[in-house]
């Protein structure tokens, strides 16, 4: 197994062995730097970029448009999703935003959704999680001490989209990640699906769990080949400087910075400041440090001594915040913090299946049904 690992760190970015399926090649490089390659040159930043970016402007306007809108953009009230939503407006889409609420949202996340669309002039449509439903979720998710444990936001915002797009008769549903800026998840530290957090749920819930939008290979079916929706990273067409973003949404759409990567959700805040790395080592900074290295706007040693500087720095009373919310005691939530860590290997998923599937996903890969990034993030073999 050594002689696969020779380095703790990656070479060239700052992904490291706290990732437990990185590999590195002969001359220390991760896999996920290669991702990073290959999807540079599907989405470059060139005239060649810009005319794929144009074809598909005029595709998404003249599949919507006897539509009232032509595209659904999930909205966080983040920097992301915000300027994502500005981004389609420039552009001349017609989109309709549509946010999840999972009862986390920060005061500032709220207030940037709605002064954004008001803005923008935007119809916003918002889905309120039920909350005892979704908070068993949650506490299923810590009590089965995995790292995924934020993916019933993440599925629920998957299908929530894709059901007001379906809804909508809307073709196209954005998403914001940007290799760029985001970096690639390995799939040992975030794994999500359906099938998973039922299991889990099972195990852990105690509840019945009646309305929560799940994602199952059958409604991905139903979405992607009955109703015809696409996925599209949109943002991957962008050039996106953080700093100078932040500046543009403040001045023109009111909107506030929160302080941290997805902070604008205290459950999202809570989760990567605190619980991931204090549980699992695992710090997600240095998946937006090794995109900004790959994309050229931070030099390797910035982001080693940014890291090295300080650990995730976190919020004492927001875990009194997040335990009290969440109903539980000290003593159960520092049961949950000790338990032994699991992955999702440790119950049943749909995983085994994809890997018998990877024939079909490749080709839907090829032909535009599976992005690029969900096909690399299971099936890329350095
Ligand atoms: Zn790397």
């Amino acid at each position: 197994m050594e002689a696969h690992k020779p380095l703790k760190i990656c070479s060239r970015c700052v992904y490291d062995i706290t990732i437990p399926d990185i590999v590195f090649d002969v001359n220390g490089i991760c896999q996920f730097c290669k991702m990073h390659d290959l999807m540079e040159k599907k989405y470059p930043h060139n005239a060649e970029g810009e005319k794929n970016l144009q074809k598909l402007l005029a595709k998404i306007k003249k599949t919507g448009k006897n539509n009232r809108y032509d595209c659904v953009i999930g909205v966080s009230g983040g920097t992301d999703s915000t300027y994502m939503l500005h981004l389609a407006v420039k552009a001349g889409l017609r989109p309709l935003a549509v946010h999840f609420d999972n009862g986390w949202n920060s005061e500032i996340a709220v207030r940037n959704i709605q002064n954004s669309t008001n803005k923008l002039g935007i119809d916003l449509e918002t889905v309120v999680a039920d909350w005892e439903e979704f908070k068993d979720l949650q506490l299923a998710f810590l009590k089965a001490s995995v790292s995924d444990a934020e993916i019933p936001t993440d599925v629920a915002i998957h299908a929530v989209l894709h059901d007001i797009a379906a809804k909508e008769n809307v073709k196209y549903v954005f998403f914001g990640h940007s290799f760029r800026n985001e970096g690639i998840v390995p799939v040992s530290w975030t794994y999500m699906e359906g099938k998973y957090l039922n299991s889990v749920h099972k195990k852990f819930g105690r509840k019945k769990i009646t309305s929560f939008p799940n994602i199952t290979l059958g409604s991905l079916f139903y979405y992607r080949f009955i109703k015809g929706i696409k996925s599209i990273p949109f943002m991957n067409y962008f050039e996106y400087d953080k700093l100078k973003v932040k500046d543009l949404l403040e001045k023109e759409l009111g909107w506030r910075y929160y302080g941290g990567h997805h902070h604008e959700s205290l459950y999202t805040k809570f989760f990567q400041s605190y619980y991931l790395p204090k549980k699992f080592n695992i710090d997600k900074r240095k998946l937006e440090y090794a995109a900004f290295i790959r994309s050229g706007i931070m030099t390797r040693e910035e982001a080693l001594k940014e890291i090295a500087a300080e650990e995730y720095p976190y919020d004492k009373d927001l875990i009194g915040y997040v335990i009290e919310k969440l109903g539980i005691t000290k003593e159960e939530f520092d049961q949950i913090m000790n338990a032994k860590r699991k992955s999702f290997h440790d119950y049943p998923t749909y995983y085994p299946m994809l890997k018998l599937l990877k024939p079909f996903l490749f080709l839907g890969f090829k032909l535009g049904f599976v992005p690029e990034i969900i096909y690399y993030k299971y099936f890329y073999k350095a």
